[in-house]
Formats: C-alpha cells, sequence, structure tokens
C-alpha cells in the first residue's frame, strides 16, 4: 500500500501541534513544532481562519497522520466505528489504538509508530504464539504480542526498551520486558488515549 514518504515534521507543522511521529526528537527542542509554530510553506505564516469544514478537516487529518493511516482505510474504520456499539468517535480511537503497529509503539518495543510498523512488517514479532506481518492486525483483550527468538538482539528495540521506563507504558498494557513480551489487558478507555482530538469533529464531517 502507498505511504507518505515526505518530511514527517511537515505533518505536524501542518497541524500546529505535535503528533510525536519521530519518537525521541520530539520531546527536544529540536522538534519543528517547538522551533516555527506555524504550517510550512510559503503561505504558512498568513493562513486565515478555518472555516467548519475546514476545522472537522484538520482534525480527521491529524488523527490520521498520527496513526499513519491513508484515507480509504481511514474511512473503513470509521464505518466500522458508525455501525459498532458505544459512541462513534471513542469506537473509532479504540480500533486505530488496538492496531498491532500501534500496541508495539506503545508497549515500548519501538520508538514510534514507524518503526513499529516497519518491524511489524518484516516478521520480528508473535501474536498469541504466531508470527503476524500485519501493521493494522487488532489486537483483543488477553492478547500476547511477543518478539521472536531470533529478533530479540535488534538494536532499534532494545534502546526502545531502555527508555520505556521514561515513557511509561499505558495501563491498559502490559510489558514483560524480560521475556520481550506485551499483553493487552483491556480496551483503552478514551481518557486513555493520549491524543488531544475532538473526535466528534470526525464523526459531524464524515456523516455530511
Ligand atoms: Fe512532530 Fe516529532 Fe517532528 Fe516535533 S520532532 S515536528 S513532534 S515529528
Amino acid at each position: 500500500m502507498a505511504r507518505y514518504r515526505g518530511a514527517l515534521c511537515r505533518l505536524c507543522r501542518r497541524e500546529t501541534e505535535k503528533l510525536f511521529l519521530k519518537g525521541d526528537r520530539c520531546f527536544t527542542e529540536k522538534c519543528a513544532v517547538e522551533r516555527r509554530q506555524y504550517p510550512p510553506g510559503q503561505h504558512g505564516q498568513r493562513r486565515g481562519k478555518l472555516s467548519d469544514y475546514g476545522i472537522q478537516l484538520r482534525e480527521k487529518q491529524k488523527v490520521r497522520r498520527t496513526y499513519g493511516v491513508l484515507e480509504k482505510q481511514f474511512r473503513m474504520y470509521f464505518k466500522k466505528a458508525a455501525s459498532a456499539k458505544g459512541v462513534t468517535g471513542t469506537v473509532l480511537l479504540q480500533l486505530l489504538e488496538t492496531r498491532l503497529d500501534n500496541i508495539v509503539c506503545r508497549i515500548g518495543f519501538a520508538p514510534n509508530r514507524i518503526s513499529a510498523r516497519q518491524l511489524v512488517t518484516h516478521g520480528h514479532f508473535l501474536v498469541n504464539g504466531k508470527k503476524v506481518n500485519i501493521p493494522s492486525y487488532r489486537l483483543r483483550v488477553g492478547d500476547v504480542v511477543a518478539i521472536r527468538e531470533a529478533s530479540r538482539e535488534l538494536t532499534l528495540v532494545n534502546d526502545s526498551l531502555s527508555k520505556i521506563e521514561h515513557r511509561g507504558v499505558p495501563s491498559w498494557l502490559e510489558l514483560d520486558a524480560k521475556n520481550y513480551s506485551g499483553k493487552v489487558l483491556q480496551i483503552p478507555a478514551r481518557e486513555d488515549i493520549q491524543l488531544t482530538v475532538q473526535e466528534q469533529l470526525i464523526v459531524e464531517l464524515y456523516s455530511k
């Protein structure tokens, strides 16, 4: 599937907000959003007030870019969320949060979602003992993710794990760093998803 291959910081700058796409760098003063708090491009500093549609669009783009999902796939997530029980916006975020690549990142096996995605597609992970190389694979409560025995020496993984104390593991996940594995304890509630987004605006956008 096609992926965005341009400058990542540009995506954050477009949203004038940190999307934490690069890992460690995002927490330093080198972060592009810290240095230039206006959208990129020739007219970045001259953009006027957003319309209601513009605000809804920006919220959607923010979420889509955070999780690295293309428009078509994002729309499918929305359809699934709209037909499921519960608050559509929250279910949408829960579906994205329980993707395998996101959990690999959140649990600390990778410094960011892009590296997590690459590690997954390269077949470094097992889910409940079986190799899974699909980044969008949806994990459920009780599922166990583990790094394959042969992949436990990877520098990227070990570097990331060494910083996990600083980053912290969300309460809905459990990390067993010694055994290079982690478990989904529960589906995250809205307050567990650290995303400053008004998901209701995305629902409004797609409900037009
Ligand atoms: Fe975004 Fe991270 Fe780049 Fe900052 S350093 S602009 S948070 S990707």
